[in-house]
């Protein structure tokens, strides 16, 4: 793909602005799209269900796949069908977007922050042991940048206290551990996001995926507000449509048929944006790797990392700031982006309950000297030289 502009009468061509990240849609979205336009069913119908059960066949089967408006809508149906209520307390990273956190003050309950393990950037497990209380009800695993945490620890310490898990799965399609993929691992709930920047995109969207049938009907429940029957059940079955009970006050966090159509295609292609993300990656670590950065980890042998991101951090003694860095690529038409500023920074979250850098000094740290660098499937291998040269210019 070229992008340049003209720049004035001179004729004198300058690269485009590149992105830190941009979707890639095509004509066959479009097509998908116009066809459910016309179809008549634009709210959740066919077309979401043929996305819940194809997204269900991409993990190996076995799940149930529950589409939602976003991941942050499945994140808060995941905890309160796990009954996660007020003064309980579940454990998360600093490291991560809001959405993460959020979700439980929705039900009164507690975020716990916690360091990160500054190889991985993931959860510190031996602090997130540390962190439990008897009020503890549940994990939050966030798998950064699509590596994943390490799971097995995590659930094997779930399981000896007793504790729900819920994986923040936003970054983590798709990704393995121990060889499995996430969305089929032995935690409660899986939560993935399709928002613009993510792996595949409907626009806004989430998958919730889980094993437990309790837990897919109540969340199936809570998705449409609280209703015993969804709207396509209504218009097909035999009981009549216009009848349906409503059993708790739920949500309105249903996907349309619209943005499933979208997703559908998505999906299709995600064998082959997951081969883009990683020649992308393995030509960044190939091409940086002679600078004065510390480049992200890869995911075990024989797993899978996602490659929503790539995060490099300065290494110490590098002769720049980050915030000269990021200023850097802005000058040379480069975007890039930070993640994240961490949760205990933020004023809700720091007030709330009286948080400072110093009780999380890997996560501040690894704050304070990082950079997301462009990585996006439509990126061509001179866009990407284009980052690789100004780091060089900028580092060098
Ligand atoms: C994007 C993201 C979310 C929220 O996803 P939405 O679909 O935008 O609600 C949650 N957690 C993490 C870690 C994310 O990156």
């Amino acid at each position: 793909m070229q992008r340049i502009w003209s720049d004035g009468p001179t004729h004198h061509m300058k690269p485009a602005f590149l992105p830190f990240a941009l979707p890639e849609i095509g004509d066959e979205e479009v097509a998908a799209v116009s066809e459910a336009l016309r179809s008549g069913w634009v709210t959740t119908g066919p077309k979401t269900k043929e996305f819940e059960q194809q997204f269900s066949a991409f993990l190996g089967g076995g799940v149930d796949s529950i589409a939602v408006n976003s991941a942050t809508a499945g994140l808060h149906l995941a905890l309160e069908a796990l009954g996660i209520g007020p003064g309980d307390e579940v454990i998360t990273t600093t490291l991560t977007f809001t959405a993460t956190t959020e979700v439980a003050r929705y039900l009164g309950a507690d975020p716990v922050l916690v360091d990160i393990d500054p190889v991985t950037l993931n959860i510190d497990v031996t602090k997130l042991r540390a962190a439990i209380t008897p009020r503890t009800k549940a994990i939050m695993a966030v798998h950064y940048a699509g590596l994943s945490c390490p799971m097995d620890q995590i659930l094997a310490l779930a399981q000896e206290y007793g504790l729900k898990v819920v994986e923040d799965a936003a970054h983590a399609l798709p990704a393995t551990c121990g060889g499995i993929l996430v969305g089929q691992l032995q935690s409660d709930v899986t939560v993935f996001s399709f928002y613009a920047n993510k792996t595949i995109t409907t626009g806004e969207g989430g998958m919730v995926v889980t094993r437990d049938a309790a837990l897919a009907h109540r969340m199936k429940v809570m998705r449409l507000h609280g209703m015993n029957r969804d709207a396509f059940d209504r218009f097909t079955s035999k009981t009549p449509a216009w009848y349906y009970e409503v059993i708790a006050p739920g949500f309105k966090y249903n996907l349309t048929d619209i943005a499933s159509a979208m997703g559908i295609q998505q999906l299709a292609k995600l064998p082959r944006f997951l081969a883009r993300r990683q020649y992308l990656a393995a030509r960044y670590f190939d091409k940086l790797a002679a600078l004065p950065l510390v480049l992200p980890a890869d995911a075990p042998q024989g797993d899978v990392h996602a490659w929503h991101l790539y995060v490099v951090r300065l290494a110490a003694g590098a002769k720049v700031s980050r915030d000269e860095v990021i200023q850097g690529l802005s000058d040379r038409g480069i975007g890039s982006s930070v993640h994240y500023v961490p949760l205990h920074r933020h004023p809700y979250w720091r007030d709330r309950y009286q948080l400072t850098p110093d009780m999380f000094p890997q996560a501040d740290a690894a704050y304070q000297s990082m950079v997301s660098i462009p990585l996006f499937t439509a990126m061509s291998d001179a866009d990407q030289d284009r980052v690789v040269d100004a780091l060089q210019d900028i580092l060098g």
